[in-house]
């Protein structure tokens, strides 16, 4: 997701101090979950972007909340309903790095991840290890580092 996308995105937050809270594996599907979502609600707006039971939760309204309802009960039921088909992908894709993924309930935090990231996501369910360079070329033994060695 590049900064454009991003900002794209940002600028429907009810609260522009948000972010988008789930793993780099997930963000694609966010930008098109945005994308489906914005297609028919221009102004629909964004209360969360996180991750929930290892699920995508993208959690928005039609458009911006007004006393008394700014919505029919269709466009709420169809909203959902798109957003609905990015959460079940999300729950087969590794929050991670994006490959195929499954439920991990190893931790604290249930996670949906695949077999590669299921082993180096340390204890705590951080998706984003301390900034490490992997595979460094011609500068000795760079192996992948524990996820723990913070
Ligand atoms: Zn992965």
């Amino acid at each position: 997701m590049s900064a454009a996308e991003l900002e794209a995105l940002r600028r429907h937050f009810r609260d522009p101090s948000s972010e988008c809270d789930v793993g780099p594996g997930w963000r694609s599907l966010v930008l098109r979950c945005h994308e489906a979502v914005v297609a028919e609600f221009p102004e629909y707006e964004l209360r969360a972007v996180k991750q929930k039971f290892a699920a995508l939760a993208f959690q928005a309204s039609p458009r911006p909340w007004k006393q008394g309802g700014d919505w029919t009960q269709g466009e709420a039921d169809r909203l959902r309903t798109l957003v609905a088909g990015f959460t079940a992908a999300s729950e087969r894709t590794c929050e991670r790095c994006g490959e195929a993924g499954t439920l991990r309930e190893t931790r604290w935090i249930e996670l949906t991840l695949c077999a590669a990231c299921e082993s180096v996501v340390g204890r705590d369910g951080r998706l984003r290890p301390p900034a490490q360079r992997s595979r460094k070329r011609g500068s000795g033994h760079v192996v992948t580092g524990s996820p723990n060695a913070e």
